[in-house]
């Protein structure tokens, strides 16, 4: 088949939007120092990393995963005090777990709900899955509007609802009130997207089982383990069984399977070190404040700050200093924002350093 053929097949088989849409545009981080994809800093400390090769070692990488890792499965649980009656599932990250929530209500034709701005990939995985997306704006505090919230449910009755508390990017905490109001009117799902949890140490986990429409998505991803890809959904045992016949068979790999058990093994080091990010982050968030940026209270181990006119300049003249942060160039909200990741102590000066030279 010749390039043109091709060319006509796709825009015969494919979808305008997705013909429309880029792929997700990951930069080019060598050489730089990373603050832009809210990871954390600290890699294993050598003296452990001879101990999780060791681990490694079972791997019998012939044969096909675990397809419900028991054991990883149940230490999540006991970490999460999930009551007998509730059960979680992993995911390949929490992402694969917001697509396969998607999929399951597609069928509905209902739309998705979601606060504008929040995680980019609610938006994103639902036009992919040609359902409608309905982004209820924030508030300038970045704090939901929940007359506005609570109106768009009545008019666009979702079947299902993300909220990411903290919400990425401002890393606010929405009131719990308004989330509970969301909760209890929602005709359909609410998936509360705690991925910033080990930053924020606030949790929706001891209500499960309380709302019937209730799940709670978590992550390793942010508190140290972003290469493994590990997420899990968690909420009553009848929606997990149901999403559960959506997961692919494998999608947990080997090895992810055995690092994860090491590391929760080790959980203290990954709770110390997210102890490290959250008190660099108020460090962080005093410096912003004292040079004169508006910056928003951050329960997540990011901060997004404004530079009206500047966002672009900053983001570029940052980068010509060595520090990549997150710039969203473009975007209707947040062309004037930037969103920076806190990193170890020496690279926040560094990049505290190179932004004082940027006033
Ligand atoms: N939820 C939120 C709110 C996020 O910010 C992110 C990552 N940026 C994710 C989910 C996805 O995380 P992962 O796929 O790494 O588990």
């Amino acid at each position: 088949m010749s390039a043109a053929n091709s060319d006509a097949l796709i825009r015969t088989l494919l979808s305008p939007a997705l013909l429309a849409s880029n792929a997700y545009h990951v930069p080019d981080r060598q050489g730089l120092i990373q603050l832009d994809a809210m990871e954390n800093p600290y890699p294993l400390p050598d003296a452990l990393r001879a101990e999780w090769l060791a681990s490694l070692g079972q791997a019998a990488l012939n044969r096909y995963p675990d397809p419900r890792p028991q054991v990883l499965m149940d230490t999540l649980k006991t970490r999460l005090g999930l009551a007998p009656d509730l059960d979680l599932m992993l995911g390949n990250g929490s992402d694969e777990l917001l697509q396969l929530l998607i999929i399951a209500v597609a069928g509905t034709r209902r739309p998705i709900l979601a606060p504008e701005p929040s995680f980019a990939m609610y938006r994103i995985l639902t036009e992919h899955l040609g359902l409608p997306f309905v982004g209820v704006p924030l508030d300038q505090d970045f704090q939901l509007d929940l007359p506005a919230f609570l109106q768009a449910i009545r008019t666009h009755q979702p079947a299902l609802i993300f909220l990411d508390w903290p919400n990425n990017p401002s890393g606010t905490l929405f009131a719990t009130s308004d989330m509970e109001a969301i909760i209890a009117q929602a005709p359909g799902l609410v998936v509360v997207d705690e991925a910033y949890h080990p930053f924020s140490q606030v949790s929706f986990a001891d209500r499960l089982g309380h709302s019937p429409n209730l799940l709670l998505l978590r992550t390793l991803s942010k508190e140290g383990l972003a290469g493994l890809r590990l997420g899990f959904l968690a909420g009553p045992a009848a929606w997990i069984n149901e999403l559960d016949k959506l997961r692919l068979p494998y999608n947990i790999n080997v090895l992810t399977q055995l690092s994860a058990g090491f590391y929760l093994r080790h959980a203290a080091l990954l709770a110390e070190q997210a102890e490290r990010i959250r008190a660099e982050r108020e460090r962080l968030y005093r410096a912003l404040l004292a040079m004169g940026f508006p910056v928003w209270p951050s329960a997540a181990n990011f901060l997004l700050f404004r530079a009206p006119g500047r966002a672009s300049a900053i983001f570029t003249g940052l980068k010509a200093g060595g520090v990549l942060i997150k710039a969203f160039t473009g975007h209707p909200l947040l062309s004037d924002y930037l969103r920076v990741s806190v990193g170890k102590p020496e690279e926040n000066d560094r990049f505290l350093a190179v932004l004082e030279s940027l006033r």
